[in-house]
């Protein structure tokens, strides 16, 4: 009887066969390991089949064994038999990504189930993590203030686990090209890089290329695109040019000139010397953060160039090559010149760093047809005047519409491909689960990457923050199997326009988990069990599904609903009735309404601390000290909900005590220092941010007094 095992993410072709391979029990230390293999393959063979079984594993690496239609650099062929096992590939992560799906067929200590693969990913480049607080470069979430070495450790583990579940993107840092971050930052990265890069892995840190963090002094602790203050200034110069953040004329100074030969200069020598210093894995760079073509880009962008730049791009079309596509390329091929500097015998910055370039102008969601079409034009300019490329990917929001049949990033990729241009495209996709504009534990929506698929580029679902371990593994079967086909998880595309208003209504409603993913036999609930292991995995699984009636997931993590949302501004401002409750800050549509939401999290919130703390006493190892920590920080989410929701009930007028509230905040306090704070950065980890959340809810208290 053969009987289909559960693989994520999902090999293209599997043939289940007959029986098992078992490895005998006498076999002694016979074979000579693979010295003709990186250790990494002997490590990890060691850790599947044990040692001295080596003999029973066949391994071949050559260009050309496997044949497979996308990314043959990350194909195989796996085929276990009663026999042995055989692994094919054409390079060396191919033999790791077998390793990976061999030992999901292990059924017991030293046997395997029969079975012949043959698999390859979708896209090249899987972004399935982003350990961070906010957006896609700030805060460390892998901080937990028990001091460096333990965090180092924590993103071994991360990188591990990219591995293990075949994604080869995670986020890691942010948005300043400092190298001194932390003491001994830059060796830390750099250690970390090769780490990673061993392991097929890029790590990617986010920057800006033009001067200074983006949208200038409206910090609020370090959002994506604002840092605290002080952070990110490198570059300004002393005209205006090309204004960032419409709403503020001073960001027309922060290095924003393309015309200028010795600000350009200086920009290349600084990528030179984070990427000499850091070796990352990619860089992902924002110029401009603007995403419409009219709205934003044209007027404020082009529009409010400069004299030195009309001249050196007359045209006043931002798509036209000598317009604004001219000036973008020149921006962007700072990070090409910056690349092809930095060689040595083990890194290749031209290779061993993609270029993630994104904006001015990735477009809004469904951007309109006649708009798009312009970006379209716009991103071919650019890319035919780049210098090197293979490397480089263009950065675009998701469009779920169509140009005769054809999704628009697939189109753009293919006329990139049929205009000789060596750049790809990379799909940033606002899937769910984000910690942005929702908090919820898991979202299905990656399921419709189809939709929204750049091709065989990069494909970055903007989820996989922490505690979402489950999450990072869908995102990865996704990104891995971005085609429909029966008993997959990708959705069909026969109707992108019902695809995407599902997607919008789901967002809205913080609705975004599948009925299919709530049952006991769906992906989700055996996805938990793989990683946690039967009983822990039950537990998991229930705490996936966790979900208020307002759509709120448990409070595991305060910095978005305390700091991003700006709770003392909600607080202190009269209601919004009619507003939008979608809208990224959630505005109180009443008092009333607010204490109601805030106390159901509550609730939720203790119902999380005691599954999670449940789980975590079942689960050994680091994904159990993960889940320790995870129901610490659940504990304090629950007591912060709880006085939020007497803060609230005290605005809508009714008598709230100083006193009630004076022993929650204290209660809070001494939960939060009974936690270690040894952090390298203050601008890492939820922890680090303890005291001013602290001082947030203190002076809501004092308010309403
Ligand atoms: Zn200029």
């Amino acid at each position: 009887m053969t009987t289909a095992q559960f693989i994520t993410p999902c090999p293209k072709q599997i043939e289940w066969k007959e029986g098992e391979f078992a490895l005998p029990s006498d076999i002694g230390q016979t074979k000579k390991p693979f010295s003709c293999y990186n250790r990494l393959i002997t490590k990890e063979l060691h850790s599947i089949i044990g040692k001295g079984s080596f003999g029973l594993v066949k391994i071949r690496i050559d260009d050309g064994a496997v044949d497979a239609p996308s990314v043959p650099s990350q194909a195989y062929m796996l085929k276990v038999s009663q026999e042995g096992i055989e692994i094919s590939a054409n390079t060396e992560t191919g033999v790791l990504y077998a390793l990976q799906t061999l030992r999901q067929l292990k059924r017991g200590p030293r046997r395997f189930a029969c079975v012949s693969i043959l698999d390859w990913p979708d896209a090249e480049l899987r972004i399935a993590a982003r350990p961070l607080l906010c957006g896609e470069a700030t805060r460390s979430a892998l901080e937990w203030g028990d001091g460096k070495a333990a965090l180092m450790r924590r993103w071994r583990h991360e990188i591990d686990f990219a591995l293990r579940y075949r994604y080869n993107g995670i986020f890691v840092h942010g948005f300043t090209w400092d190298t001194n971050a932390w003491r001994g930052f830059a060796s830390d990265m750099r250690k970390l890089n090769d780490y990673a890069r061993q392991r097929g892995v890029r790590l990617i840190f986010g920057g800006y290329g033009i001067g200074h963090g983006g949208w200038g002094e409206q910090a609020y602790i370090g959002e994506a695109h604002a840092f605290l203050p002080g952070f990110g200034h490198s570059f300004k110069q002393d005209y205006p040019c090309s204004q960032n953040n419409p709403n503020d004329p001073s960001t027309a100074f922060n290095g924003t000139c393309r015309g200028n030969a010795e600000l350009r200069r200086m920009k290349v020598e600084e990528a030179v010397r984070f990427i000499k210093a850091v070796r990352p894995g990619a860089l992902y760079i924002h110029h401009e953060d603007q995403s419409d073509f009219y709205a934003e880009c044209q007027p404020y962008f082009w529009d409010r160039r400069c004299p030195i730049c009309r001249k050196k791009w007359p045209d006043d079309a931002l798509e036209a090559a000598d317009g604004g596509a001219g000036a973008i390329a020149d921006g962007y091929n700072v990070y090409c010149e910056a690349c092809a500097k930095v060689k040595s015998d083990d890194y290749d910055a031209s290779m061993d760093c993609a270029l993630l370039l994104c904006s001015p102008c990735y477009g809004s969601t469904n951007t309109s047809p006649e708009e798009w079409s312009k970006i379209e034009t716009l991103w071919l300019n650019i890319a035919r005047q780049m210098k090197g490329g293979g490397n480089v990917f263009f950065g675009m929001r998701e469009q779920f519409a169509e140009i005769d049949g054809e999704g628009r990033l697939e189109r753009l990729s293919r006329l990139l491909r049929e205009n000789g241009c060596p750049q790809r495209l990379m799909t940033f996709f606002v899937s769910g689960a984000a910690l942005y504009g929702d908090n919820a534990v898991f979202s299905s929506l990656p399921a419709m990457n189809g939709a929204v698929s750049s091709g065989n580029g990069a494909m970055f679902d903007f989820s996989g923050v922490l505690f979402q371990r489950p999450q990072q593994l869908f995102n990865s079967e996704c990104s891995w199997n971005i085609g429909c086909r029966e008993g997959g998880e990708a959705l069909p595309l026969n109707d992108r326009k019902q695809l995407f208003d599902e997607y919008a209504a789901r967002l809205a409603k913080r609705d975004m988990v599948f009925e299919r993913h709530t049952t006991k036999d769906g992906w989700l609930a055996k996805a938990c069990e793989l990683l946690y292991g039967q009983k822990a995995g039950k537990l998991m699984f229930e705490y996936q599904l966790l979900r208020t009636p307002h759509g709120d997931g448990p409070l595991a993590l305060l910095y978005q609903q305390i700091v991003m949302e700006r709770l003392k501004e909600k607080l202190s401002s009269p209601p919004i009735p009619d507003a939008n409750p979608a809208s990224l800050k959630r505005p109180v549509a009443s008092y009333a309404d607010a204490a109601a939401r805030w106390g159901e999290q509550a609730a939720l919130t203790k119902r999380a601390v005691r599954l999670v703390s449940k789980a975590s006493s079942m689960v050994s190892g680091w994904l159990g000290e993960e889940l320790a920590h995870q129901a610490e920080r659940l504990r304090i989410g629950a007591e912060t909900a709880a006085l939020v929701e007497r803060l609230y009930r005290r605005r809508d007028g009714e008598n709230m005590p100083a006193e009630t509230l004076r022993r929650s905040l204290a209660k809070l306090r001494r939960m939060m220092l009974a936690l270690p704070h040894d952090y390298p950065s203050k601008n890492d980890g939820d922890g680090s941010l303890d005291m001013d959340y602290l001082a947030i809810l203190d002076d809501c208290c004092n308010d309403g007094r």
